[in-house]
């Protein structure tokens, strides 16, 4: 799918609207956030940010620029331990805690929104692919990018996964 591709502004809301539907799930969970931001230095906290191909259009729509390459040790949208990609941050943001009495409701919300993800992009023809943020930050410039628009309403927070874990795509 292509900036120019007529369904492309509805697939990026239709992600949106689902990342509203992971937000208000999460909370609803309500794990517990020390606002550390350990979560985004990845080699710090060990584990790694997975996201689809479908995430990253979405997050590169929206987020701000930044410098390549990309470290995979840390996400280059924390500034001190804030999230300057907030809107657009993929599932794993929204859903990882380091609460160890969430981890079970997380795995499910991911593997949930991950399966309905990955029918959008299905149904749209949308490419679908499953790597490391790094990855899809370095090689922006070579994928077609979801036009960026007004923000879906969203409340809050990885699938981070331990290095080695990736999941199919
Ligand atoms: S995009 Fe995700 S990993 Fe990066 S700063 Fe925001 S919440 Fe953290």
């Amino acid at each position: 799918m292509s900036l120019s591709s007529p369904g492309a502004e509805t697939l990026r809301r239709q992600v949106c609207d689902l990342y509203a539907e992971v937000d208000a799930a999460v909370a609803a969970a309500g794990p517990v956030c020390e606002a550390s931001g350990r979560c985004c230095r990845f080699q710090e906290a060990g584990h790694v940010l997975f996201l689809s191909s479908l995430e990253a259009d979405v997050l590169l729509a929206g987020a701000p620029s930044y410098a390549k390459p990309v470290s995979p040790d840390f996400c280059p949208f924390q500034q001190g331990r804030l999230c300057t990609a907030r809107e657009p941050r993929p599932l794993g943001c929204r859903i990882y805690h380091c609460d160890s009495a969430y981890q079970q409701t997380g795995n499910a919300l991911t593997e949930t929104f991950l399966r309905r993800l990955k029918q959008l992009a299905v149904e749209h023809g949308a490419e679908w692919l499953y790597a490391p943020l790094h990855f899809f930050l370095d090689n922006a410039a070579d994928r077609p990018v979801l036009p960026s628009g007004p923000a879906a309403p969203h409340t809050v927070p990885l699938p981070v996964l331990p290095p080695g874990d990736a999941r199919p795509s």
